[in-house]
């Protein structure tokens, strides 16, 4: 077999959406899988829907998710050109398309647009109207062709399909598909503005490359019986076809930015690392065979069989994804952790505390970065708390008996001179001890009056260790004033 070669081949039309991003990984993982090569070519013909900074957007997610092409605009040698706009200069999709008119598989078609308006249409599937062509053009006489072209008047290049019979199509994922020749209208090849359509570039340049997989979104599923009856009539191989199936979010509809996570940056941005976004998307519409469903890129390269994708779609599940994110986070070594949590935390905390013992703190105990902000702020200050909180009824802790500890420790506290989290510990530990409490009857006391949380990051001696010597004593005496007033 030769060598397996897949290309990813996005539209710089702005953020990276999740589905592309899976296909970007799956076309990478079918081709490392094998020790295969992975393309990276723009499909720029769509000259209307290209956002300006679009391409460093599509460079930037594939370094920072580390799917590196081994082919693209970028690198050097190759079958390039890589991008369409430049390989449209070349004249190379003219030539082919001239060469299917001169077998009578194409045409030139000079209708204006009132007459194509006046045409019967039909609706697609994903619900655009479709102009069924009415093949007007291909009984253009030669002479009628010639003196058009010569006046300089407008025309496409349309296909010339079959108008009976059926075409059969196989997807390695959705098996055969088979659609009667009627529904396969006389798409154009070339547009009036001299570019290909994305129908007739996706065929040539998958064949001049050399791809053998072709990997992409299942929209792309209805019109592949159309792109089969281009490689037949230039007599070349079709390539194997797997295609991906629809991500939808959680209420069962097409993941649309309107959800608010749909696109890589949108995930960035709301604090998931990029490890665990591509390993959550790999499990978008492919199933391992085991238990394991944590995987570095490397792990996924040996475990990734396409042959195990799905058809069905898959829910884009935000929880399932803030769960792995936490895995990921528990997982993380500190200075990177550090790293990348400081900003949240800086945010939130002002007064010169140890950053990194907060850090330290939090990283077992977020899923996402913003988490940070409600685990954190009372260390920045002391929130209002009800005097409940101090009640703990499998502790038998009262306020009254909380008021008794904090008295009794307050003494031990001030005279202490060490207030890292070990050193408190060891005085609290003997206070234990020598009364005979549990250690939770003292330290849920001590917590609530510093934290006024019910749950913190981290017990009473590391909370102290955070916030110092003036500033616990300050508390734990304004929990003994509140608690006296009661
Ligand atoms: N340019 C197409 C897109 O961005 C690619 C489709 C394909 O992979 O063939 O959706």
């Amino acid at each position: 077999m030769s060598k397996v070669r897949t290309r990813f081949a996005p539209s710089p039309t702005g953020r990276m959406h999740v589905g592309n991003l899976r296909t970007a990984l799956y076309a990478y993982l079918i081709a490392k899988h094998e020790g295969g090569d992975f393309i990276l070519r723009i499909e720029d013909t769509d000259q209307e829907r290209y956002v300006e900074g679009a391409l460093d957007i599509i460079y930037r997610t594939l370094q920072k998710t580390g799917l590196v092409h081994d082919e693209g605009p970028d690198k050097d040698g190759g079958v390039g050109p890589y991008v369409q706009s430049e390989r449209n200069a070349t004249g190379v999709y003219l030539k082919y398309a001239k060469q299917l008119i001169e077998q009578g598989d194409a045409y030139y078609c000079f209708c204006d647009k009132e007459r194509l308006e006046s045409l019967r249409s039909r609706v697609s599937e994903d619900g655009t109207q479709i102009v069924v062509y009415d093949k007007h053009c291909l009984h253009l006489s030669r002479e009628e062709i010639e003196a058009n072209l010569a006046a300089g008047k407008p025309y496409v290049i349309r296909i010339n399909m079959p108008a009976e019979g059926t075409t059969t199509f196989h997807d390695d994922i959705y098996g055969d598909i088979t659609v009667p020749n009627e529904e396969l209208d006389d798409m154009i090849l070339i547009k009036s503005d001299g570019y290909p359509t994305y129908n007739f570039a996706n065929v040539i340049d998958d064949h001049l490359m050399g791809i053998t997989h072709v990997v992409r979104g299942n929209e792309y599923l209805s019109s592949a019986p159309k792109y089969n009856r281009i490689y037949e009539a230039f007599g070349w191989d079709v390539p194997v076809y797997v295609h991906c199936p629809l991500i939808t979010d959680e209420n069962h509809k097409k993941l649309s930015k309107r959800c608010g996570h749909s696109s890589y940056e949108d995930l960035l941005d709301q604090g998931f690392v990029s490890e665990a976004i591509v390993n959550y998307v790999a499990l978008l519409g492919w199933c391992p065979e085991g238990n394991q469903e944590i995987f570095s890129l490397e792990e996924l390269v040996k475990a990734f069989d396409y042959h195990h994708m799905s058809k069905s779609p898959a829910v884009f599940d935000v929880q399932k994804l803030k769960w792995m994110n936490g895995e990921y986070l528990k997982a993380m070594d500190f200075d990177t952790f550090y790293e990348m949590a400081e900003p949240y935390i800086r945010d939130v905390v002002t007064k010169g505390q140890d950053l990194k013992k907060i850090a330290a703190l939090v990283k077992t105990r977020i899923e996402i970065f913003p988490d940070i902000r409600e685990q954190i702020d009372f260390f920045e200050e002391l929130p209002e708390y009800d005097l409940s909180l101090y009640c703990h009824k499998k502790m038998k802790v009262t306020e009254e008996k909380a008021l008794d500890v904090l008295k009794e420790t307050l003494p031990l506290l001030e005279a202490q001179e060490d207030y890292s989290n070990d050193a408190l510990y060891e005085t609290l530990k003997s206070y234990v001890d020598e009364k005979g409490f549990k250690v939770g009857y003292v330290m849920w006391p001590l917590r609530t009056a510093l934290s006024g949380r019910q749950n913190t990051p981290g017990g009473a001696t590391e909370i102290m260790e955070v916030l110092g010597k003036e500033e616990s004593l300050r508390r734990i005496r304004q929990g003994i004033v509140r608690l006296e007033e009661r």
